[in-house]
């Protein structure tokens, strides 16, 4: 028996195998605008940054929501193909997995983070439910914030302040303040 951690399984594919030409020099991270602000710790796994996001799912299998997640943090902006001196097309392999994931999730039965998106999509649609979102994200965070930050979400929300913290709602929001701007036109003025 071989025990290569899944690479077999990753060289049968024809278009993800480029991946395993990497050398590891870490070109593909540094010039990353994503790894840049997400921190290496944000990807969960042994390769950070933009290796990180097609290699690994393809080592560990795409059943856990963190391997799902990965070929999507990438604004596909294409830097890392530019640095990299094995030409890996990143980009491309990032893509091909997406559209992995997709059809993956597309034949499940429940599929909790697509209900979540209908549900903000519902909230972004009307003026009336956005404001009162906000007012009742503004009440609801309240034993969460500390200095304007929260840095620990609970339940399933949890994952998003594992590797970073979430600025809190503002007290008062973009509306708020040009509403305010609109009834007091003098305040324009410095
Ligand atoms: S730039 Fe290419 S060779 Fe270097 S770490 Fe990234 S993918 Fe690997």
């Amino acid at each position: 028996m071989l025990l290569d951690n899944g690479r077999t399984q990753v060289l049968e594919d024809e278009v993800g195998r480029q991946a395993l030409h990497c050398i590891r020099c870490s070109a593909c991270l540094n010039v990353c605008p994503v790894y840049e602000r997400a921190g290496g710790h944000a990807y969960g796994s042994v390769y950070p940054g933009p290796i990180g996001a097609i290699l690994t799912p393809q080592l560990i299998g795409f059943e856990s929501q963190h391997a799902q997640s990965l070929p999507f943090a990438s604004s596909l902006c294409g830097a890392c193909f530019d640095a990299c001196p094995v030409k890996i097309n990143i980009p491309e392999i990032l893509v091909y997995l997406r559209g992995k994931v997709v059809e993956k999730k597309s034949k499940s039965f429940f599929n909790l983070e697509a209900a979540a998106m209908k549900s903000v999509a519902w909230v972004f649609m009307d003026k009336g439910r956005y404001e009162f979102a906000q007012k009742a994200a503004r009440v609801g965070q309240m034993p969460l914030v500390r200095n304007s930050t929260i840095s620990s979400l609970p339940g399933i929300m949890s994952g998003w302040t594992n590797s970073r913290n979430l600025p809190s709602v503002p007290a008062k929001s973009f509306r708020d303040l040009w509403r305010e701007r609109q009834a007091n036109p003098k305040q324009r003025q410095p």
